[in-house]
C-alpha cells in the first residue's frame, strides 16, 4: 500500500498511489484547486483551500481519495 495523507486544521485527505492513475479527474473539477498533479499522481497541495464538498471523491474513477468528511 502506498497511501499519501494530507492534512490541514479541518479535514485529512488520503490518495491511494496503488490506485491513483493521474489522469487528473480530482484536479480539473474540485472547486477549490486543492490538487495538482506530480509525478501522475494526485497531491492535496493546497489542502487549506478545502470547502469540504467531495467533489473529489465523487469524481475519482479509481477510489483512490478518502476524505476525512465524506462517506
Ligand atoms: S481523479 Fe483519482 S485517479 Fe485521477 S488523478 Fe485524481 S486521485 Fe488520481
Ligand atoms: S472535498 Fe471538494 S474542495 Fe475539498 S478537495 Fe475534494 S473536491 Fe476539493
Amino acid at each position: 500500500m502506498d497511501v499519501k495523507t494530507w492534512k490541514s486544521d479541518a479535514v485529512t485527505i488520503e490518495v491511494d498511489y496503488d490506485k491513483c492513475t493521474g489522469h487528473a479527474m480530482c484536479v480539473d473539477q474540485c472547486p477549490g484547486e486543492v490538487y495538482e498533479l506530480t509525478g501522475g499522481k494526485a497531491v492535496a497541495a493546497y489542502i487549506d483551500q478545502c470547502i469540504e464538498c467531495c467533489t473529489c471523491v465523487a469524481v475519482c474513477p479509481e477510489e483512490a481519495i478518502v476524505h476525512s468528511s465524506c462517506d
